[in-house]
């Protein structure tokens, strides 16, 4: 993979910031390629119009700021970006979870979400009102400044499950990805977070790890690439974790990018449509989520999000007219980048689903 770019798409007024000109891509609109429609993997294994399950997941995306720039990055995030959720929308976040109760679960994530201003006061109310708080925490935050170096100890005091990206446990391979000095930044976190309890057994407190590719490949079997993580990290570094989640990277934003860029569009996009699995379709992560953007707009999942393809909800698809049993008859918008969460083993925020 090329280096990581220095600013966001947004900031260089690239082609690929206007998520049209995504879908136009994805769509095959001005080009000879074009793939079978998703849909019609759909229809074929009588999943189509795919409908949601029992809502057990409320993802938010509490903004698009972010200390890194990585390559493979679907949310065009950076410290360029400026969207921030407001504590109002967190507030109708929070009201939302008030009138419903079986939402158990609230997934934080950005950009770095802890950047928001108002991120610990938002994690205080989530956990007053006894849900489970998950943060996707890309390491480098914690070292970033002495504001954030208390954040292991933070997530312990509110009994929050961390998940951190580390796209591979070795020094370049990260770094390509992600920026220089990431690897060795994220190793020091990831001790930090040891130190203070996470991923030990005995204290309950969770640290996964994100695996994704460093190319236009899809993931190994997630299992034995855990078994090689575990390894590696305990020999070399004495860390220790709990799972690894093996992500796909989809073909959207910087990632669509490199992969127009590299030429390996088409080949990459062929690779998952032949690799179509019909159990991780019935599995994918839209169906018990909810992702709510930093404008309080709802969407499927934080991949929609980033196309702009809002929830089918006409009327009632923004945060304050939250509706868990109107989403429960809606039909989930899915398109060609979709192919990336259904290839193989499949992939979620939770890595593999088949
Ligand atoms: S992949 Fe994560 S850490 Fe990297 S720029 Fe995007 S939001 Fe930030
Ligand atoms: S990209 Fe989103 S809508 Fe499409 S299958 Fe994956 S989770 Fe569902």
């Amino acid at each position: 993979m090329t280096k990581p770019p220095r600013t966001s798409l947004q900031r260089q007024q690239h082609a690929l910031s206007s998520t049209e000109k995504q879908l136009a891509v994805l769509q095959g609109d001005a080009a000879d390629f074009r793939l079978v429609p998703f849909q019609q993997k759909l229809e074929e294994c009588g999943l189509y119009p795919l409908r949601p399950l029992p809502l057990e997941i409320f993802q938010v995306n509490v903004g698009k700021m972010c200390n890194q720039v990585c390559r493979h990055c679907h949310v065009d995030a950076g410290p360029d970006r400026k969207e921030i959720m407001t504590r109002e929308t967190m507030q109708q976040c929070l009201d939302a979870l008030d009138r419903h109760p079986s939402l158990r679960t609230v997934d934080l994530t950005g950009g770095a979400p802890e950047m928001n201003p108002h991120f610990r006061w938002f994690v205080e109310e989530i956990r007053k009102r006894n849900r489970q708080v998950i943060v996707r925490c890309n390491l480098t935050i914690i070292r970033a400044n002495a504001k954030y170096h208390d954040l292991p100890y933070f997530y312990r005091e509110h009994g929050v499950e961390v998940v951190s990206s580390l796209p591979f446990y070795t020094q370049d391979r990260t770094d390509r990805q992600r920026g220089d000095g990431v690897f060795a930044d994220s190793i020091a976190a990831l001790q930090q977070l040891n130190e203070a309890g996470y991923g030990k057994s005995g204290t309950g407190l969770v640290l996964n790890l994100v695996y994704n590719p460093a190319g236009a490949f899809m993931p190994p079997p997630q299992e034995s690439l855990e078994r090689e993580y575990r390894k590696a990290l305990q020999e070399r570094f004495g860390i220790v974790f709990n799972q690894l989640f093996a992500i796909t990277n989809l073909p959207i934003s910087r990632f669509l990018d490199f992969l127009l860029e590299s030429g390996n569009y088409e080949a990459y996009m062929e690779k998952l449509c032949n690799a179509f699995n019909p159990a991780a379709a019935a599995n994918v992560m839209c169906r018990n989520t909810i992702s709510i953007g930093w404008d309080g707009w709802l969407y499927d999942c934080d991949f929609n999000q980033m196309l702009g393809l809002k929830a089918d909800l006409p009327g009632i698809d923004h945060i304050s007219a939250f509706d868990a049993e109107a989403l429960s008859r809606r039909s989930i918008v899915v398109n060609q980048h979709c192919f990336g969460c259904t290839a193989g083993a499949g992939s979620s925020c939770g890595g593999s689903v088949a």
